[in-house]
């Protein structure tokens, strides 16, 4: 490792994460070391790294010193906040301040943050088309991300603008679902807008392909998607790769959906209303080819869902 430049990977149990330090140990002749970040080195998928190759090391993101000891001696750190563990955008930023701070301490030579979009540039603040969420947010998870970009300034960093993973809809319970008609059916508020999708794993190859491009990145803006789908054209691909369907799409309006009642249907609501209503904006934001660029082997949408076949069957009862 020692003449490797060595990668902090925050999240490496994760997704983004993950897939950044998958992306790293397959490439033994890349130069890259992965560090990998978790809370606790005895769980499996930190165990699964150590096995790989990676140095596994312990942090916490609301513990500065521990990021710090962390990042002591690293080239780079991929920063990735989870806001799905406490909802909070506040803490969220908190979380982001303490990986710049610790970044800046440590004399890191790049950072790549993972962020979206501030929603509420798109609509005035008196717009009552969604309601602000936590006092101040249109999608906490979201706004509370592009707030925190100003965190990272006079540091090298690499602003990487992720999509909605389509792992969602097996990890996260948004596929398909049977109804009491024993019909697939899914329902959001997405009306016929194309929403950019992608391979959670092709995070982590794109951010490796940043690292790997030296200073060509430090100081810009990347978004990333693998395909932008209307919710039909997605439901469509899952029929033809399943065998399962016809999926009926209900285009629910997202005051409906925001009433779901399960933990973050608000959130959700808002988000997807977001993908729906500046879905303009959104896709504007995020560039295929960009994408390409930085991970050629980047999946379509058909190309996820055939590699996932069995798990996203499993999810759909089908
Ligand atoms: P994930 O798969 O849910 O895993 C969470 C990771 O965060 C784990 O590796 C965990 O590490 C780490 N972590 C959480 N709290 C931590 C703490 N206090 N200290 C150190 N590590 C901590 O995560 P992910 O999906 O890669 O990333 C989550 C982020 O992705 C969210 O903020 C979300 O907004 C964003 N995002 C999600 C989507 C989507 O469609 N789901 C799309 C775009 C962006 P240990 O448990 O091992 O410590």
């Amino acid at each position: 490792m020692a003449d490797k430049k060595i990668i902090a990977v925050l999240g490496s149990t994760g997704a983004q994460g993950g897939g950044l330090c998958r992306s790293i140990l397959a490439d033994a002749a890349g130069g890259f070391a992965c560090r990998a970040v978790t809370r606790d080195t005895t769980k499996d998928k930190a165990k699964a790294l150590a096995a790989a190759g990676a140095q596994v090391v312990q942090a916490d993101l609301d513990d500065v010193e521990s990021l710090k000891k962390a990042f002591a001696g690293a080239h780079g750190v991929y920063a990735v906040t989870n806001f799905w563990e406490h909802f909070s955008g506040e803490k969220e930023k908190t979380q982001a301040k303490n990986i710049a701070d610790a970044a800046k301490a440590a004399g890191v030579k790049h950072v790549v943050w993972s962020t979206l979009e501030d929603i509420r540039k798109f609509m005035k603040p008196d717009d009552k088309r969604m309601p602000m969420l936590q006092e101040k947010y249109r999608v906490p998870h979201f706004d509370a991300k592009a707030e925190a970009n100003a965190l990272f300034s006079g540091l090298p960093t690499t602003y990487l603008v992720t999509s909605f993973y389509w792992d969602n809809l097996y990890t996260f319970g948004l596929g398909p679902k049977k109804g009491d008609d024993g019909k697939l059916a899914w329902a959001f508020p997405m009306g016929t807008a194309k929403m950019a999708g992608i391979a959670a794993e092709d995070i982590g190859k794109a951010a490796y392909g940043i690292f790997k491009a030296g200073s060509e990145y430090i100081g810009k803006t990347v978004g990333i998607l693998g395909e932008a789908l209307t919710i039909d054209e997605m439901g469509k691909v899952l029929t033809k790769v399943t065998g399962a369907g016809p999926i009926q799409y209900n285009a629910v309006e997202a005051d409906a959906y925001r009433k779901f009642g399960f933990p973050g249907a608000d959130e959700l609501g808002n988000m997807f209303q977001a993908y729906r209503d500046f879905a303009k904006e959104m896709l504007a934001n995020r560039s295929l080819d960009a994408t390409r660029k930085l991970n050629p082997a980047a999946q379509s949408f058909e190309q996820f869902v055939t590699k996932n076949k069995a798990a996203i069957k499993t999810a759909m009862g089908v």
